[in-house]
């Protein structure tokens, strides 16, 4: 096993005006993924927050739109006829077809429920039990139609600074012949972990992360719940899943599961009157070095004077930030884990 959790200590000293303009040090930590060698920049300094945001007014302005119940099954589009006859994809309240404004092959959306808005507080293991389940019929069936769309993202952005004008709650499935960056990131470096070590990258990494037990949440059934050495965004928690590539061949406790740990990580942000998020399951067929992953992370919460949380450290430098030392967010994590 090679895995190495290196970091860098870095340190800026100054005269701050708060403590009388005596000479303060800030410590910044700079980590590298043992899988990826992506850098990632752990700041430990954060702005206040300002509060739980009071969504009643833009829930009631933008209801009625084109996810709500009445509107679902009349004005969204419907999926070619080779490949799901009967136009839209239902499983209990979630509902999926294509989007109408597609990035790639596939694009669908997967409506999660008949609400319009949801606190972070008020999602349910079962909504995405329902979501993900139409998600999947979605990979399979397009993937009969066309088997070399190997590459599969299943990802939610939630509200504006997640990157959704819709508030309704939706999941967006999105199938490709080509990886992304990230898939290509992974795969390539999972790959030559298991040419020079003859182990699975994930398994190993399990391995080690349950016997440090610093950064290791719990494991719900098949899927180990983490937060990453080196994180690529706020309050990242990840979730592996044992034995699976694609996300295709989960058996219905494998759903719950990361139903489970999505609810779980909701739920710690609205504690933290965080209401902004990502998560991105990603699932790619025939390979065996790869497993099932689920990146989640938070965003600058939506509030009057909205502050986007990438700045030219991340659009411009690739150098991503974090703002909580990952093993403190383990321990303030854990107890919302079942
Ligand atoms: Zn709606």
């Amino acid at each position: 096993m090679e895995i190495k959790f290196e970091r860098f200590h870095l340190q800026s000293d100054l005269r701050s005006p708060l403590e009388g303009f005596e000479t303060i040090s800030v410590p910044t930590e700079v980590r590298i993924d043992p899988l990826t060698k992506r850098r990632s920049r752990i700041i430990t300094w954060g702005l206040p927050s300002q509060g739980k945001f009071d969504f009643s007014k833009m829930a009631e302005e933008s209801k009625g739109c084109f996810f709500c119940p009445e509107n679902v099954l009349q004005k969204t589009p419907q999926f070619l006829k080779e490949i799901v006859p009967e136009g839209r994809i239902c499983i209990g309240r979630a509902v999926g077809f294509p989007n109408l404004n597609p990035v790639g092959s596939y694009g669908s959306v997967v409506v999660l429920c008949h609400e319009h808005f949801l606190n972070l507080n008020q999602f349910t293991p079962e909504i995405y039990e329902a979501g993900f389940s139409v998600a999947i019929e979605i990979i399979r069936r397009t993937m009969a139609f066309d088997p070399d769309t190997r590459y599969w993202q299943i990802s939610q952005n939630f509200l504006l600074p997640g990157g959704s004008t819709i508030l309704h709650p939706h999941l967006q499935v999105i199938g490709d012949p080509i990886p992304t960056n990230e898939m290509e990131w992974l795969l390539d470096a999972s790959s030559s972990y298991y040419k020079r070590n003859g182990t699975l990258y994930w398994k190993d990494l399990i391995h080690i992360e349950k016997g440090l037990g610093k950064r290791y949440i719990t494991s719900i059934g098949n899927v180990h719940w983490f937060v990453s050495f080196a994180p690529i965004g706020f309050n990242e928690v990840c979730g592996s899943v044992e034995g699976h590539g694609s996300i295709t061949t989960l058996a219905k406790e494998e759903i719950a599961s990361l139903a489970k740990g999505i609810v779980s990580t909701l739920k710690y942000y609205y504690e933290r009157s965080l209401n902004s998020f990502n998560f991105s399951i990603y699932s790619i067929s025939g390979e065996a070095h790869c497993q099932v992953l689920i990146r989640i992370i938070s965003r600058t919460p939506i509030q009057p004077y909205y502050l986007n949380d990438y700045t030219s450290f991340e659009v411009l430098q690739s150098e991503l930030t974090a703002n909580i030392i990952p093993e403190e967010l383990c321990r303030e994590i854990r107890p919302y884990f079942p």
